[in-house]
């Protein structure tokens, strides 16, 4: 049923909250030690542009472009929604009524690369199923725009690392669609976790689940898709533990769940368990899947721990400690990734959610189904 490893994978915070969360700096942004520091990075090298407000365009205007990105694109400070690619003829008018977008501005898949030649348009947002995530971001590249790439980033990590280089070589911006970093219940467990504010942390535990009742939907698809729940929502988990420890794990066992719905899992996984282990020795324990509901994210440390729940929500976060109630202004996670990113490319700063750190958690992942196939142990070189 399951396919193997060889053949798989081919804030503007509020000021209640910032003191803290901002003082971490680059090990939440990154979380990478020391070793695992990203070793390409455009910084310095990409031209800073010269405008008050980055035009965005909207690559794939499916659920989450729609109802979320768009959105949210009407409260952006530093970028505004300037253009639409879509394959669907009947979304263009929608859209330009909509969002006052001119016709200039829309394109297809086909005549996508004439984006080249569009200066109001200086950031792609791909927003398409991962398969073409690798594709539309080098020929975003290509093209001369700056790119942010919905996670997960693609769907192996040659794919990834084609992208990190084709941003490079075309002196363009890329960052990933990772937007609890810009959610200040999320930023406070990275506070709690790497300050070691309630001491060493020695467990931590999440889900992250959603029913999934459609055999057609793209997500039930291998090629498609590039894996099930790990890659598209147990991604959320994996990234939680490592700003929770603020360093990369070094080791991983995993299993799959068993499938009672055969009918819609024919080749990506239904659910799938995973355990991180850490250098220091502390551990994640994960759970993904696709046929239950649940969505948290625990800390367990020396003398004390935390937990969201619900936790990779887009807004109604809660979350609490051994010692209080968590409580921040809401935010929209989605507004501040994108104000962030443009405030990147204007003052050519590296994004805190680099492509590196969507390469990083695809080397993970792709550890983690390596430990199903095989039925062991996997160690995680960096
Ligand atoms: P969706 O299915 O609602 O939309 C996908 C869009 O791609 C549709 O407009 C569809 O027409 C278009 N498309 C083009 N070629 C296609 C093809 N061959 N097969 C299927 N669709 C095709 O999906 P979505 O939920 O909007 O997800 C899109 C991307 O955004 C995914 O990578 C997903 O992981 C990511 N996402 C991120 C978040 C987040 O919180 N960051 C949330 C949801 C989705």
């Amino acid at each position: 049923m399951k396919k193997t490893s060889k053949n798989r994978r081919n804030f503007i915070i509020q000021s209640s909250m910032a003191a803290g969360a901002l003082s971490l700096g680059s090990s939440f942004i990154l979380a990478c030690n020391g070793k695992n520091k990203p070793s390409e990075s455009n910084e310095g090298k990409a031209p800073a542009a010269k405008k008050d407000s980055l035009g965005i365009a909207l690559v794939g205007l499916g659920n989450y472009a729609t109802y979320q990105l768009a959105p949210a694109l009407q409260k952006t400070e530093n970028c505004h929604l300037a253009g639409i690619v879509t394959g669907t003829p009947s979304k263009e008018q929608v859209w330009m009524s909509k969002y006052d977008i001119p016709k200039e501005n829309v394109y297809n898949y086909e005549n996508y690369d004439e984006i080249a030649n569009n200066d109001d348009i200086d950031i792609i947002y791909v927003v398409l199923p991962n398969f073409m995530h690798a594709e539309y971001t080098i020929r975003a590249a290509k093209a001369g725009k700056h790119v942010i790439c919905e996670k997960p980033m693609a769907i192996s990590v040659e794919e990834c690392e084609q992208m990190i280089a084709a941003c490079k070589e075309n002196n363009v911006h890329l960052s990933i669609g990772y937007r609890l970093h810009f959610d200040p219940y999320n930023l406070k467990v990275s506070e709690l976790g790497q300050n070691e504010v309630y001491g060493k942390v020695k467990k931590i535990t999440g889900a992250h689940s959603f029913k999934l009742n459609d055999p057609h939907a793209w997500r039930a698809k291998q090629d498609l898709a590039g894996g099930g729940p790990l890659m598209d929502i147990g991604i959320y988990v994996l990234q939680g533990a490592i700003y929770t420890m603020g360093e990369n794990p070094i080791e991983v066992s995993a299993k799959y769940g068993e499938v009672t719905r055969p009918d819609i899992f024919k080749d990506v996984e239904q659910s799938i368990d995973f355990t991180l282990k850490f250098p220091g020795g502390a551990t994640a324990e994960a759970t993904t899947s696709y046929y239950d509901t649940a969505n948290f994210l625990r800390g367990e440390a020396e003398k004390g721990w935390w937990e969201l729940k619900p936790a990779y929500a887009y807004s109604g976060i809660e979350g609490e400690t051994s010692e209080e109630k968590l409580t921040y202004p809401p935010v929209n996670q989605q507004t501040l990734q994108m104000d962030d990113f443009a405030k990147c490319v204007m003052n050519n700063k590296k994004s805190k959610v680099p492509g590196e750190m969507g390469l990083r958690d695809m080397k993970i992942i792709t550890s983690i189904y390596e430990s199903a196939d095989k039925k062991e142990t996997v160690k995680i070189n960096w």
